[in-house]
Formats: C-alpha cells, structure tokens, sequence
C-alpha cells in the first residue's frame, strides 16, 4: 500500500530502460576517451580535448537540455544527468565544452538577446567554442561585488580595463564570460554588468598559473583598454548581480561536484583491506554520502531544490570529494608519498571546497539564506 502510494506521488526512483541505456552508452564513450589522458580526475576542469567536445557535439551532448528552436536537444534534465554523471566518473576529458554547456549557454537562454543566441549557441552545440569564466580578481572572489575590473562606455563600444585571476582555460578560450564595474558611483552590487569577451582582443594578455600539481589550467587574464561592441552586453546593464546569482546556481548543484575523482576511488577500492572494520566503516560512510549527493544533485537538476539550496549540495559534495581523496591516500599509504594519481587528487583536494565559492561562505549562505538565521547580538 504504502509503496503504492509512494509511486502515485511521483517518487518512484527507478530509471526508465531508456535513462539505463543512455547513461551505459556514455560509460562507454568516457571509458574509451579517458583512455587517452594522462589523469583523469577533474576531467571536467582539466580534461580539454577539442576532437572530444565535436565528438560530444556528434553524440548530440551538448545542449541536450536547449530548446530545438535554437539546436538544442530538446531533451529532459535526467538525460543529460545521466550523460554527464557517466563520462565525469569515468574521467573522460569534457573540459572544453563544459563551462558553456553548463552555465553560459543556460545563461544566455535567459537573458541573452535573440542575437546574442543565435551568435553563440550554435557554436557551443557544434563544440568548436571554448569559453572561461572571468569572475574572480585579485582581492575579488569571495566577494565578487568589490571587483574592480572597469568597463566604461565610448560610442558604440565598452572599453575594458583590469585584471581576472584563477581564469580556468583562459589560456585555450574562444570566448570570456566577463564581469566588469560599469557603475563605479552605484553601490558595489548595483554597478556591474556581463559581457562576453572575444579573447583574441587586441589588449588581453593571458598568464597560466601553476597549481600545486604543477597543472596550469587556470590563468590570470590582464586587459587593458580591450575594446567590446555594446552588443555584447548581456542582460541588463548594472544588474549583474542577480545574473550571477542565477550563473552559480548552475555552477553549484551539478554532478561535477560529486565525481570529480570518482574514477580514483573505483581504481583505488579494490585494494582497500575490508576485513578491517575500520576501514569498512569509511567505505560505507563515502558509499553512503554518495547517495546522499547524488539525490541533492537530482533534486537540483529537476528544479525541485529551494531556492539557494545549491550552496548546500555543493558543500556537501565537494567535502565528499574531500574525503574520497584521504581515503585513496590510506588506501595506497606510504605510496602516496610518491608522485602519483593519489598524491596528485590529495594535493588538489583543497580545491574542491574553494572554486565555485568557499564552503565558509556557502555555509553562510546557508544561514542567511535558507534557514533565514536571526542576526541578533547575544546580551551579555
Ligand atoms: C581550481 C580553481 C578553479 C577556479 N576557476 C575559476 C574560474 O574559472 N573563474 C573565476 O572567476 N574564478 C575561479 N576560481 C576562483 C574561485 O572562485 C575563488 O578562489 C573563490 O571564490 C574564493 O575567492 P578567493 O580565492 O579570492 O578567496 P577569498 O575570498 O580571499 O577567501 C579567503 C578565505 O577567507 C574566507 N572568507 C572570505 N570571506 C569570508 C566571509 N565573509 N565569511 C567567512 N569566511 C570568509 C574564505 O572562505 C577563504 O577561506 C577558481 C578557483 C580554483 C581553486
């Protein structure tokens, strides 16, 4: 009686034969394109390959969810989930697509002009266009509205001075999703404005920045007097605000926050001691957490999740992946020392909780936001 009506309720959690079949099709797309990069982990930030995102493009992945009228797919959230989950955690290099599949062409879809889409998007649906996303400065990350990169309008052009900073791609972008002051007397939030940047520009310089892997994905990106036609412009001009907010939604309730290194915890499980309780309680805490994960991921990707809940499926997530890195590096213990796959998720951990928004601030969020914690001070 009871699962009955559970089903009539519309939470039935069984995949259809057709999400199966989809999701096993690109286990097998991901396993072959992994199979040619040197690591696979965080795929989604570091795993570029322009032949890769065509082919995504041939497989019809890319903009899956888009509406047909502008090439999209026309298909459902699950659909593409079920793509993205399996190439992810198979460690297939989906980074030259992913940005603009992700958030810039949601972003475009709702407040770009009709033009601004029908410049952009067959590109991006095609996978011969690579996009970065130019938010964070120096002194600017946690707090986006005190950047302070300037854009001032000259004719019929917005001319662009300043400084990005952990740029990841700049170095191999087609476009820049760039946001800029364009209101330096309007208070901090109310004065900024989005701009999608040609990043062969004359006036931008772009300088890659090692990483503690010694991984240079990210760049700083220096513009100075870049030249952007006022058309490229998008959404309203000083209402950048609110756009990011919608922007990070994207950028935070995805799978690529759960599978970053799933690919390491399956090729690293197999060795674990599991006749040491110890060590079968952490394999059921992570399995666990997955599952955890992956129903706020779902939730996200349905549109059910309220509104700013986001910021907790991405803490919870990345503090997963987190934890999945100190379990590969007890598993393969004093190996870790060396330079290897295990040591080189460990090294990169730290990150999982910073890009996209620090967990600090996200928790934040979290209590202002969704649980609408009272500021009051305590009397002593
Ligand atoms: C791998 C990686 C890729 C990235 N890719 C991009 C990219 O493509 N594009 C882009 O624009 N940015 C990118 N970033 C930048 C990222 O968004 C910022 O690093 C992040 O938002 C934090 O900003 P910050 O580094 O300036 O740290 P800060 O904001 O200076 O924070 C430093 C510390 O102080 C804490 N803190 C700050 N303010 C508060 C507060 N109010 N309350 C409590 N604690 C606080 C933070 O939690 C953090 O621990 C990337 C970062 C990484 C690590």
């Amino acid at each position: 009686m009871s699962s009955i009506a559970a089903v009539n309720n519309g939470l039935n959690f069984t995949w259809s034969g057709h999400l199966v079949e989809l999701a096993e099709c690109a286990r097998e797309v991901g396993r072959i394109a992994a199979q040619r990069c040197d690591i696979q982990e965080d795929s989604w930030l570091i795993g570029t390959s322009r032949e890769f995102s065509e082919q995504l493009a041939r497989l019809g992945w890319l903009g899956m969810t888009w509406p047909e009228a502008v090439g999209g797919g026309g298909r459902s959230p699950l659909e593409r989930f079920a793509v993205f989950e399996a190439l992810i955690s198979e460690g297939a290099p989906v980074a030259t697509s992913w940005f603009a599949d992700r958030q810039i062409g949601p972003t475009l879809l709702q407040y770009g002009t009709q033009d601004q889409r029908s410049r952009w998007l067959p590109d991006i649906i095609a996978g011969t266009s690579a996009w970065c996303i130019g938010m964070s400065e120096p002194d600017s990350g946690s707090d986006v509205a005190s950047l302070r990169t300037r854009a001032v309008r000259s004719g019929n052009e917005w001319i662009i001075d300043g400084q990005k900073v952990w740029t990841s791609g700049a170095a191999s972008a087609d476009w820049c999703y760039l946001v800029a002051r364009t209101d330096p007397d309007a208070p901090p939030h109310a004065g900024l404005s989005e701009f999608v940047v040609d990043m062969r520009s004359p006036g931008i310089e772009v300088r890659p920045i090692v990483d503690a892997t010694r991984n240079a994905h990210f760049c700083e990106v220096h513009l100075s007097g870049v030249a952007v036609p006022a058309d490229c412009l998008v959404g309203t001009e000083n209402g950048s605000f609110s756009q990011i907010m919608r922007q990070m939604e994207h950028e935070r309730g995805g799978i690529d926050r759960l599978v970053s290194n799933r690919r390491l915890y399956d090729d690293v499980r197999p060795h674990a001691a599991t006749s040491d309780p110890l060590v079968r309680q952490e394999i059921a805490v992570i399995e666990s957490s997955y599952r955890l994960g992956r129903l706020m991921v779902l939730r996200e990707v349905v549109g059910q999740s309220p509104a700013g809940w986001s910021a907790v499926t991405k803490t919870w997530c990345t503090e997963f992946e987190q934890r999945v890195a100190s379990f590969c590096g007890s598993v393969a213990g004093a190996e870790a020392l060396l330079a290897n796959r295990v040591s080189r998720n460990i090294v990169y951990a730290p990150a999982y909780t910073i890009m996209g928004g620090t967990t600090q601030i996200l928790r934040d969020i979290i209590g202002d936001r969704v649980l609408r914690l009272p500021r009051h001070t305590v009397p002593r």
